[in-house]
């Protein structure tokens, strides 16, 4: 694995007709920094920030949280870093929080609606945000939008922390970035007013996808039931693709299918350019988009996109064993 990832770390994830696909590592924790070298990745698509939040026994402080991000920073260098504001709630509680039980805790008080009702929380993450990137460039997404309006609260915090903090002194980021993160079907149908409120799109794929089917992403039953390998994802990714395209925005999907060479081919047919996934993925991912033909990838998708069947995920794993 050490010596594939060596072999192909410096290579261009480019297609034999030449497209580029932008591969990008998740992160969460600072032991995942060091990867970054390693794997070749362009830089980070997604950084959770919730594990520091779950570990302690209070809620970090501006400057731990500084600290943290400065170093996040630091690691990155150059590279773009996207970070994505507390997910916490539902299945994933903060034990110094009181939260009621709830009966379907992913459909519930969590992500950014409990930081909208808790702005304090939501607050001192975005100063210690634009304190750690120190005149860089400052990437933040949004998990769980379901209403534009909550996006735009969301940015409204940005521009009054930003406002405060340059009154205080403290140095402008060179250009903030806000995306949204798509988990939630409703967002689909608001997208023609999203699209040119925001900066960029991230497909969270394995909310999205237990959202589309009503399936519980951890419900073993239910994981060989349903396929995101099937007409209706593919079809969704790609017109949501399409949409986005038309208007500018640049999409990532940032879910665990990025990271499955088999999903990442179905992915690049949706029309998708860029993919974030675990350190030990973009090796295996890279060496599937320099062996693919876009073109034929895209029509291959797009014709399975119509059939009438639950899953594709023979179809493209022959086609893939026939391309080698
Ligand atoms: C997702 O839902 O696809 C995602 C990237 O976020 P998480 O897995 O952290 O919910
Ligand atoms: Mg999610």
């Amino acid at each position: 694995r050490k010596a594939e990832m060596a072999a192909v770390r410096n290579l261009p994830a480019v297609s034999q007709d030449s497209v580029t696909v932008e591969l990008l590592m998740n992160a969460g924790l600072l032991i995942d920094l060091p990867h970054l070298d390693e794997c070749g990745a362009t830089g980070i698509g997604l950084y959770r920030t919730e594990i520091p939040f779950m570990v302690r026994d209070a809620f970090p402080g501006v400057e731990d949280q500084q600290a943290l991000y400065s170093k996040v920073f630091e690691q990155t260098g150059s590279r773009p870093v996207t970070f994505r504001t507390l997910d916490v709630g539902g299945d994933k509680p903060l034990p110094y929080l009181t939260m009621e039980k709830e009966e379907n805790p992913a459909m519930g008080w969590r992500a950014l609606r409990m930081t909208l009702d808790r702005p304090v929380m939501l607050r001192l993450q975005l100063q210690a945000l634009i304190r750690a990137a120190k005149g860089r460039e400052l990437r933040i997404m949004f998990p769980m939008v379901t209403d534009i309006s909550e996006f735009d609260a969301a940015r409204g915090m940005v521009e009054r922390e930003l406002a405060r903090e340059i009154a205080r002194g403290t140095a402008a980021p060179s250009e903030i970035k806000l995306g949204a993160m798509l988990e939630v079907p409703a967002l689909l149908w608001q997208l023609e007013k999203l699209l040119p409120s925001i900066d960029f799109l991230s497909i969270g794929s394995n909310d999205l996808f237990q959202f589309v089917f009503a399936a519980d992403r951890g419900n073993p039953r239910l994981t060989r039931r349903f396929d995101s390998l099937s007409p209706p994802m593919l079809r969704l990714l790609s017109d949501l693709t399409a949409q986005a395209n038309a208007a500018n925005v640049p999409v990532t999907l940032c879910g665990e299918m990025a990271g499955h060479p088999l999903e990442a081919l179905a992915l690049i047919g949706c029309g998708i350019r860029r993919l974030s996934m675990s350190a030990g993925s973009i090796a295996p991912v890279k060496q599937t988009v320099r062996a693919l033909n876009v073109a034929e990838v895209t029509d291959l998708v797009q014709h399975l996109a119509g059939l009438r069947t639950r899953s594709v995920r023979g179809v493209l794993r022959a086609y893939a064993l026939d391309r080698g």
